[in-house]
């Protein structure tokens, strides 16, 4: 998704005699149309601040602190912003600063206090009239809300944008804001009409940059749905403008979108020198989703030409690009649920202490009255503390349901794939001092599209759930079992040679093999593929272990399934095996993109 934040403004024409409050209202509109004019105003503006009333230094704080932020000076502009926040006697200046706050903490993907932002944000929302103030802080809210991944609030809030645009606009920001938390969301499939209407509404407004974003979206919808060529034929139309904003985030999806559609079509030359622009579009240090994508397709191009040592070079970076990506997306998650979670629980104890006190004033009172009567009070008090505390419990219990949630497979609640990876490292790591060996299987149902095609989902479901059940029967306490996606499981041993990591595998192949399931007219055949590697040949790198794991599953594969073969048993690294590693563990990714 993309960082819209600081790079959209109106363009105001400029007056030649104007007092400090005009002014200020210009510099405020021309910010980014007009940035060097915005400056220009900014110092002067600057050189008179001692003169100015209140409510204009407030006022031209708040510019001053969006400079900075704009100049990527975080720090500085933060300090600033908060004090506006907490000090400055204007509501919607407040509203502002919490709105560009939100903005400088999302785009450091910190995540936690942005949220806390946006909470005041919601509170102080409906006790401001200001119809541009609202719309800028609503367009703040939906664009973090895009960028930590709570598209349905992010579409909330450009709902409310759409139902109350400032005189003068014409909503094309609200418009894509919804569009892209929709199209991102994916819980409604948009169609490219409806985006079409999107790049209308902003091209009718001047916005040509948002409706370049919109585009993305069309072309990400024209790669999926089968049609690289359309899509490579919007993006190079638009390749030139979208290289003037000088705007490394839309840069970005400009390059990995062609770079996808020309791999699509096979123009492999084409396509590596897109996904090589990706990488130098990059923003240094950025976590981002294209960065990952390119390095992936990079990885894929080496790889059918022949060329194993750059396309082992590239995978490394693809997987290290990918877990901070994957790392970054469950922390928007966290946060959000932390947040709400906190936001809960302190109502809760507020409640609770208020009525503890209520009881102490009240057993005070009581104190004069019969004792028969205190007595029946007091039970009836404590009844309502006692509810409080139960209510308390239970935001503390969805706490931790939160927690398991991030870290369990929702369907057949083993280990998540990044709760695998974390607890994985871990143990490798503790392994590695005392030397230990530790093996590291990958599994892999055999067929299993057939039996979706076959069964339908609902079948494939069970027989992956029936798969896992099999597996944990002959697992132990301290072994790690996770789901990597789709139908790909890993299991670490922490405690095991080559040779007893086989036999298990091959005693957990034998039990899913067996394992009975009838489909609705007939029997379901089920059964899987092991690749095994261990420390002693592979290292203490889980990222080594993986690679050789997966070479061996691959030629589980290749010799005919429902198999165990253990790394040894394979040439170095061959060229098939190379082509494997994307092969069996990221399917799921790739499954969009031909072989
Ligand atoms: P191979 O023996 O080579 O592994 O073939 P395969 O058919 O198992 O492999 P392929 O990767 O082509 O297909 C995997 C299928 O798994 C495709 C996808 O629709 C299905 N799948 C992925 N996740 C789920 C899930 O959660 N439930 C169900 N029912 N199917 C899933
Ligand atoms: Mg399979
Ligand atoms: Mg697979």
């Amino acid at each position: 998704m993309l960082l819209l934040g600081m790079v959209v403004g109106v363009a105001n024409a400029a007056p030649t005699t104007e007092v400090p409050e005009q002014l200020l209202k210009r510099a405020d509109a021309i910010k980014t149309a007009d940035h060097v004019e915005f400056l220009k105003v900014l110092q002067q503006l600057d050189q008179n601040a001692a003169d100015l009333p209140v409510d204009e230094q407030w006022k031209l704080r708040y510019l001053n602190a969006w400079q900075w932020a704009f100049d990527g000076n975080y720090p500085r502009a933060t300090t600033s912003l908060r004090t506006i926040i907490e000090q400055a006697p204007d509501k919607a200046l407040r509203l502002r600063a919490i709105g560009t706050l939100i903005n400088i903490l999302g785009f450091g993907h910190r995540y936690e206090e942005a949220f806390i932002q946006l909470n005041q944000l919601a509170e102080l929302l409906p006790q401001i009239t200001d119809k541009e103030a609202r719309y800028a802080a609503m367009a703040d809210a939906a664009q973090f809300l895009i960028i930590a991944r709570q598209y349905d609030q992010a579409v909330e809030y450009a709902d409310q944008m759409m139902k109350s645009v400032p005189d003068g606009m014409n909503g094309c920001r609200a418009l894509y804001f919804k569009l892209h938390a929709l199209f991102h969301g994916k819980t409604v499939r948009l169609a490219q009409n409806q985006l079409q209407e999107g790049v209308d509404l902003c091209m009718g407004a001047n916005e040509s940059l948002l409706a370049n974003a919109v585009r993305t979206d069309m072309a990400t919808l024209d790669i999926e749905q089968g049609h690289p060529v359309e899509a490579v034929h919007l993006l190079e139309g638009h390749y030139a403008e979208v290289q003037g904003y000088e705007y490394p985030a839309l840069m970005q999806y400009f390059n990995v979108l062609l770079a996808k559609g020309y791999y699509r079509l096979g123009d492999l030359v084409k396509a590596r020198r897109y996904a090589l622009a990706t990488i130098a579009s990059a923003v240094e240090n950025e976590i981002s989703e294209p960065l990952g994508q390119a390095y992936d397709l990079l990885y894929r191009i080496e790889n059918q030409q022949g060329h194993a040592t750059e396309a082992l070079a590239y995978h490394e970076k693809f997987m290290a690009a990918d877990k901070g990506y994957l790392t970054d997306v469950s922390a928007g998650a966290l946060a959000y649920q932390a947040v709400k979670q906190q936001v809960q629980t302190k109502k809760n104890e507020v409640d609770t202490l208020n009525r503890q006190n209520q009881i102490l004033q009240l057993q005070r009172e009581l104190d004069h009255k019969a004792m028969e009567t205190s007595r029946l009070y007091i039970a009836l008090l404590l009844t309502v503390l006692a509810s409080a505390g139960f209510w308390l419990l239970r935001t503390k219990r969805s706490q931790l349901r939160f927690k398991r949630l991030a870290t369990q497979d929702s369907l057949t609640h083993i280990c998540s794939r990044q709760h695998f990876v974390d607890e994985a490292e871990q143990v490798l790591r503790q392994a590695a001092r005392t030397t230990r060996s530790v093996c590291l299987v990958l599994m892999d149902l055999d067929h299993f599209k057939l039996v979706n095609d076959t069964h339908g989902h609902v079948i494939g479901d069970l027989v992956l759930k029936r798969a896992v059940a099999a597996c944990q029967q002959h697992l132990r306490r301290n072994e790690l079992f996770g789901r990597l996606g789709g139908e790909e499981f890993a299991i670490l041993f922490p405690e095991c040679t080559a040779a007893q990591a086989q036999e298990r595998s091959e005693r957990i192949r034998q039990a899913i093999a067996a394992t009975p399931l009838w489909g609705e007219t007939r029997h379901v055949v089920i059964s899987a593929s092991f690749g095994v590697a261990c420390t002693d040949r592979s290292g203490y790198e889980l990222r080594q272990l993986m690679i050789d794991a997966d070479n061996a599953l691959y030629r589980a594969k290749r010799d005919g399934r429902n198999r165990v073969i253990y790394g040894d048993e394979m040439d170095a690294v061959s060229e098939a095996g190379v082509a494997s590693i994307h092969g069996a563990v990221h399917d799921e990714r790739l499954a969009d993109l031909p072989h």
